[in-house]
């Protein structure tokens, strides 16, 4: 599980940052990517990574701003002549099915595969898919409908004790893979083997929460509640408090609040203004690192692993 950050600046392109898009990778866990909004170029950003399109089987989009979606025309097409013939899930606030359904139909753009579209209730709820993953979303503050994702992951069998098997004398085969499995099993000398008592304990799931633009707000933090990793935009730095509000957007200093009073493991800043660079972008980093210690300001293309418990 990693988080690929493929767009990390706030409201218009600059030399250094593109606009908002982020993919995270489940590649060992689902063969599957899942991006979280697509700003203009977000398909020309991928052409720089080793993503391929074919594998995005979801997208999120956290808001309407045109800096979140104005790519996703692009990339649904493209997606058609790379592959892509596996159905695409598409997850929105009211407006989007529109928005794509439009954009398809005027520019006469046909995609080889099925696109299921799913705009979100505004108050927030929650999205169960048949591989147990779960999404919670709510709404943020932002002046239109922002939502906030909560992803999670199910808990995961525990491994295998493989050294007490050897306790036992259980010689090793194909009857590993089914004690692992939690099965009962009859050994050639007759003995009965439950897995059950072989296994160590459920390992919790991951819980990534990835939110769209925001002013301070409490549902970020139900958002975030312990979450191994939270994204988090970090639009101003911490001395402009009150634009900040006026913008509906966050200062350094509130994204760390909303990461510390959340105990989440590590924090990622995006969203970041093309007005910081170099030794600003630095103190936007300390800024939220003096609240909440392992407090990350990304970059484009930078790559975060996620790790289990
Ligand atoms: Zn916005």
């Amino acid at each position: 599980m990693k988080l690929h950050f493929l767009g990390t600046g706030a409201g218009i392109p600059s030399r250094q940052r593109n606009v908002s898009s982020l993919a995270l990778k489940l590649l060992d866990e689902l063969n599957e990517i899942w991006l979280f909004d697509c700003g203009e170029a977000t398909q020309h950003q991928i052409l720089e990574t080793t993503i391929r399109p074919r594998k995005i089987t979801k997208i999120f989009i956290t808001h309407l701003h045109g800096d979140h979606i104005f790519g996703l025309p692009g990339l649904l097409s493209s997606r058609s002549f790379q592959g892509g013939e596996d159905c695409l899930e598409v997850y929105g606030p009211k407006g989007i099915k529109d928005f794509i359904k439009i954009s398809l139909k005027y520019s006469k753009s046909k995609l080889a595969y099925s696109l299921k579209i799913t705009e979100l209730v505004d108050r927030g709820g929650e999205l169960i898919f048949d591989n147990g993953w779960k999404v919670n979303y709510l709404p943020l503050e932002h002046g239109i409908l922002s939502f906030g994702y909560r992803v999670e992951e199910p808990d995961l069998p525990g491994q295998l004790l493989v050294e007490e098997l050897k306790k036992f004398e259980i010689p090793n085969g194909p009857i590993y893979g089914q004690l692992k499995r939690g099965e009962r099993v009859q050994l050639e000398d007759g003995r009965w083997i439950d897995g059950q008592n072989f296994l160590a304990p459920d390992r919790p799931g991951r819980i990534v929460t990835i939110l769209g633009d925001t002013r301070y707000c409490q549902n970020s933090k139900v958002l975030a509640r312990k979450a191994n990793a939270l994204v988090h935009e970090a639009t101003h730095e911490a001395a402009e408090e009150k634009m900040a509000r006026a913008y509906y957007h966050s200062t350094s200093h509130q994204a760390a609040q909303v990461a510390k009073d959340s105990q989440v493991e590590a924090l990622y800043l995006n969203h970041i203004s093309a007005r910081y660079l170099g030794k600003a972008l630095k103190q936007l980093e300390k800024e939220a690192c003096s609240i909440f210690p392992n407090s990350h300001l990304v970059n484009d293309f930078d790559e975060y692993k996620i790790p289990l418990n």
